[in-house]
């Protein structure tokens, strides 16, 4: 039996994303062993990036400052808006390096399973970002399982309105999976290889 403060600091890691029973324990009996500096500057470390780090209150990317350097990078087309289901998705897009339009983080994809319905993603804020910058293409850049084409079903609809071209990437992406999964070649090759919805 390991001491409290190690099962403690275990069930603590175990929370994270990826990391498993076996890993969080790995860590912990790495952590309590370290030195003390060392593990001082983890914790700083933790809770310096949760302090700084906030959601953009336009596009709702992670940023230190808002609205974030995308939002305010006034050499970026404003005209195109491409929709995403996390923050993170964001860097998968940037890194294929085509891309030079805005973005908008929905926060998740239409689950009812789930019980993830469109009031708890962020299209009321997309729908005032149409009303209010001149967004001449939506591309809806959500992963091809079912609930991204659920999703995308929905976005199309609600969000059709005159002089507003809605395209969805797809090609060439690994059916069943989300952005993070593909490289950028692939990535390049679905957003310009995008299909208009409507
Ligand atoms: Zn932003």
């Amino acid at each position: 039996m390991l001491p409290e403060p190690i099962t403690a600091l275990t069930a603590a890691l175990a929370k994270l994303p990826g990391v498993g029973p076996r890993s969080a324990e790995r860590i912990a009996l790495h952590l309590v062993q370290a030195d003390s500096a060392v593990v001082r500057h983890l914790a700083d470390t933790l809770l310096a990036a949760r302090e700084r780090i906030r959601f953009c209150e336009i596009c709702g990317a992670l940023t230190e400052k808002s609205p974030c350097a995308i939002c305010d990078d006034s050499r970026r087309d404003g005209s195109i808006i491409c929709v995403v289901e996390k923050a993170v998705d964001i860097l998968s897009i940037e890194k294929s390096g085509t891309y030079r339009g805005k973005f908008h983080v929905l926060g998740g994809k239409i689950s009812p399973l789930d019980g993830v319905e469109p009031d708890d993603l962020r299209i009321g804020e997309l729908e005032k970002r149409l009303a209010a910058e001149p967004v001449r293409e939506i591309i809806i850049a959500l992963g091809t399982d079912v609930e991204g084409d659920a999703t995308s079903n929905y976005l199309a609809k609600r969000l059709a309105r005159g002089g507003l071209k809605i395209s969805r990437i797809g090609f060439g992406l690994p059916a069943g999976s989300g952005l993070e999964f593909a490289d950028e070649l692939t990535l390049n090759r679905a957003l310009e290889g995008r299909r208009e919805m409507l």
